[in-house]
């Protein structure tokens, strides 16, 4: 097969634009986009995402086999793959090394939903994936359990976060309206008062539109 250039630039743009904002730091985490059913491009192993071209770009299958690029592929490609076979409205994923999700990965606390937007897009609650070691089966599978919850966050605990996208834009907003939960989450866990949540009956209502544009594949 073919690189498939869109899919491929797609991954290079997202990693350049998360590298300059410091949600990927040093060769830290990785991205990739769903190319068809049964493959994704994804970024190549310890690699320097802000000289990456679309020819570094790998192509793989779900077996993982590499059916484009000659660079190593990431060693978290299991993981994306997982995810991309267990949640068919996932088009976009984003494995980053965020700080302040890191925090929160290091205390193993999940976020519960604060925010309306948090809901909206993250859904209903951001859930904590027990420690795994990077780049294993055991982390594949302890991910592929837990995406069935229909959510687009997840943090990896003592790793860093996962987030999930229908388009490259969303995934993008995506990771910062993380990076947001889990700044105000930490900075009001850490004083005496106790964290307020969203109210459960509005949080279904809320994560009920998030349902509904996976189910219809409208947002974007
Ligand atoms: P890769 O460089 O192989 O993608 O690994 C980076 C990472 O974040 C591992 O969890
Ligand atoms: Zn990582």
């Amino acid at each position: 097969m073919e690189i498939n250039h869109s899919a491929a630039a797609e991954v290079v743009a997202v990693s350049q634009n998360m590298t300059r904002q410091g949600f990927l730091m040093g060769t830290g985490g990785n991205v990739s986009v769903r190319v068809s059913d049964t493959s994704m491009a994804i970024t190549p192993s310890n690699f320097d995402y802000m000289v990456m071209t679309a020819d570094d770009v790998c192509v793989l299958n779900w077996d993982l086999q590499q059916v484009s690029g000659s660079r190593k592929p990431s060693i978290e490609s299991g993981m994306h793959a997982a995810i991309y076979q267990t949640r068919p409205d996932v088009q976009v994923i984003i494995h980053t090394h965020q700080v302040f999700a890191s925090a929160v990965a290091l205390i193993n606390k999940p976020i519960p939903g604060l925010f309306d937007e948090q809901i909206r897009f993250l859904g209903k609650s951001i859930e904590i994936i027990p420690y795994r070691p990077s780049g294993t089966g055991w982390l594949r599978s302890a991910i592929a359990k837990k995406a069935k919850n229909h959510c687009n966050a997840y943090i990896l605990q003592n790793h860093g976060a996962l987030i999930l996208g229908d388009s490259p834009e969303r995934a993008q907003f995506n990771v910062e309206i993380l990076e947001k939960c889990a700044t105000a989450f930490l900075l009001a866990y850490f004083t005496d008062e106790r964290v307020t949540k969203i109210p459960a009956p509005i949080r279904e209502i809320i994560f009920a539109k998030l349902r509904k544009d996976q189910k219809t594949g409208t947002l974007s």
